[in-house]
């Protein structure tokens, strides 16, 4: 088996960090218990270690290509993509009333990791596609709803997201593509859209797409972006697919990693005009565009976790297998496999913690979103809200970076084996880097932290959390365990460090925001290590109690407060010189003049 789902790990997220018993008190939640989680997370582990992980390397080998305006996936995806739609995938966190399952993002987002481990490339297409089913349950009417929504749901239809254009990547204010009205109230829009993940493909018999443009006359900048639905395929009168629309792809990109994702140059008007329809009202299309980014964002967040898994997976394996050299401590009296090396453990145990540790904390967030919008009590919802909405760029950043990092690893695990392809470690990590990258690259994530998530209300948020890590140090601190007072003494100096970080921000983002700014990337980074240690540090308590009153599987307990223990020694560790580098270090970031790079 390639790929073997960590079921067990991510019960226990839910179970004892998310507290999945109180997401199933929530009306509407009552069915998402601990048995539903169960059920649900076996079944899609069966399926995708048994149908979408096996093509993982084929995607890689045999990627999509383009012929005449048409894609053609890997071998295996349409088929695996058929069987998604039929298991009900696509529709597990979307609403009963579409033809959903109605499950809180608690278990979705198990599940979502799960898909990307066993496959990122393939995992696009229905991570697109929740987006664009999220924007038409915010935005669209109820007729637009009911037109695409329970399509995209049984996967016989698949969606995109149209933001970027060859001058207006980060910067959205400059989107270009028009659409002009037309006299029975539809939009002709014309432009050029780069980068669109499965703008083309031969998995769905309709592809919407959902496309930022200017209304002809709107104001400039970000005021002026309105959103629209432009099926590849315009509806017949009873909803069924119609004409072909005047949108085309015109090529799709060489990349370094995810290629058998479609990565699509489409060209929208050239034959007339692209027949659109409008979501909510004009130029309020970027404010419906981020409900979908939000979550893309936590999913992309899940993708850089899924990624590391898959690596350990296969470093762990490779570590087992491969001899070479006697270990220091003569436990073996001659060549042994690797893993018995106290750096081969390192590298192990450092791609284990940050991957659990990320995990934890992405779970975590994903009780909080649903607390935020179905929690029958108003004050517990906008707490939960705040919450969720610092925990985003969090869950994006941090984790799609530690991908970075433990993929890499996962390389240097298989020794010059882990550079040739045929091991697949390189895959992991070539396929990790787009995830700082799309859906807002780690600066863009940073930007919102700070400006946003920290600025905006005085760092009250951020304290207001770190107030709750101090109650898991006092917990800590209480325990007659090495384990946890290590873990705690570390937990403190990253909470302190984090709170000096967070008045530095607040103190500078207006008076000096080159400063502030500067340290915006490593202050994401300061900010997820604490929140992954700080969940790791609840489940460190949890295990040693169980442990205690010889609850649960005591291996995997045992394993979890090793790793939360070396999280705290080797990562956690690093928080206090963050704080250095952020509150002494500004300054040298922007000292060197322009003209002397
Ligand atoms: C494989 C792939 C799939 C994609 N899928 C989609 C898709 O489905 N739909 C879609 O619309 N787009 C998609 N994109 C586009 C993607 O979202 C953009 O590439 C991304 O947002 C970055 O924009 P850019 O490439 O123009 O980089 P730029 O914006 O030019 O950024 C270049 C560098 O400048 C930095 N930078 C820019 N602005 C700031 C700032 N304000 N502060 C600090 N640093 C800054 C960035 O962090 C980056 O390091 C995809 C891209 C790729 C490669």
């Amino acid at each position: 088996m390639t790929y073997a789902a960590p079921v067990k790990d991510m019960l226990f997220c839910m179970k004892e960090l998310a507290v999945l018993e109180d997401v199933a008190r929530i009306p509407g939640f009552e069915e998402a218990g601990l048995d539903t989680a169960q059920a649900v997370l076996e079944e899609c582990a069966k399926f995708n270690e048994s149908v979408v992980a096996p093509l993982n390397r084929e995607g890689d080998k045999q990627p999509s290509f383009w012929k005449n305006g048409e894609v053609t996936t890997t071998p295996g995806f349409k088929d695996a993509f058929r069987q998604f739609g039929e298991g009900g995938w696509q529709g597990l966190q979307h609403p009963l009333d579409f033809g959903g399952q109605g499950l809180p993002k608690t278990i979705g987002a198990a599940c979502i990791e799960m898909l990307n481990s066993a496959n990122m490339s393939f995992a696009l297409c229905p991570l697109l596609t929740d987006g664009a089913i999220e924007a038409l349950l915010t935005a669209g009417t109820p007729e637009q709803q009911q037109a695409y929504i329970p399509k995209m749901i049984s996967g016989e239809w698949t969606g995109t997201m149209n933001l970027t254009e060859p001058q207006a990547g980060s910067d959205l204010a400059m989107v270009r593509s028009r659409a002009e009205p037309q006299p029975d109230g539809s939009y002709k829009l014309f432009g050029t859209k780069i980068f669109i993940t499965y703008g083309e493909h031969d998995m769905a018999r309709n592809i919407v797409h959902l496309v930022l443009a200017r209304v002809v006359g709107a104001p400039e900048g970000v005021k002026g972006i309105s959103l629209f639905i432009v099926p590849k395929f315009k509806l017949a009168a009873d909803g069924s697919v119609g004409e072909r629309n005047d949108v085309h792809c015109v090529s799709i990109e060489h990349k370094l990693g995810i290629k058998a994702s479609p990565t699509a140059v489409l060209q929208f008007g050239d034959h007339g005009g692209a027949v659109g329809e409008l979501i909510g009202q004009e130029n309020r299309g970027l404010e419906y565009m981020f409900i979908m980014m939000n979550a893309a964002r936590y999913a992309v967040g899940m993708q850089g976790i899924a990624v590391a898994e898959r690596s350990y997976q296969q470093a762990v394996a490779y570590a087992r297998d491969r001899v070479q050299s006697r270990p220091v401590d003569g436990s073996v009296a001659g060549s042994a496999p690797i893993i018995h090396h106290p750096d081969v453990r390192r590298m192990l145990m450092t791609m284990r913690a940050y991957t659990e540790g990320c995990r934890a904390m992405a779970i975590t967030a994903a009780a909080a979103f649903d607390a935020a919008h179905k929690h029958p009590d108003a004050e517990v919802r906008k707490q939960n809200q705040a919450f969720y909405e610092f925990m985003v760029p969090l869950v994006k950043g941090y984790s799609t970076e530690m991908s970075g990092e433990v993929t890499s690893l996962g390389v240097q695990v298989h020794g010059g084996m882990g550079f040739i392809e045929e091991t697949g470690a390189a895959q992991h990590y070539r396929d990790a880097k787009i995830l700082t990258i799309y859906e807002g690259t780690t600066a863009i994530q940073a930007n919102d932290l700070v400006g946003r998530k920290t600025a905006r209300d005085g760092g009250a948020t951020a304290r207001a959390i770190a107030r709750q890590i101090e109650a898991t140090e006092q917990a800590l601190a209480a325990r007659d365990s090495a384990a946890a007072r290590a873990l705690g003494k570390r937990l403190s100096a990253a909470r302190a460090a984090f709170v000096e970080v967070v008045d530095f921000i607040v103190a500078n983002g207006k008076a000096n925001p080159n400063a502030a700014f500067a340290g915006s990337v490593p202050y994401l980074m300061l900010a997820g290590n604490l929140m992954a240690g700080w969940q790791l540090a609840r489940a460190l308590l949890v295990a040693e109690e169980q442990l205690a009153d010889g609850q649960g599987d005591a291996a995997f307990l045992r394993a979890k407060v090793a790793t939360a223990r070396f999280y705290g020694d080797h990562l956690l560790s690093k928080a206090p010189a963050t704080r250095d580098a952020i509150v002494e270090g500004a300054d040298s970031v922007t000292a060197l003049a322009l003209d002397a790079f």
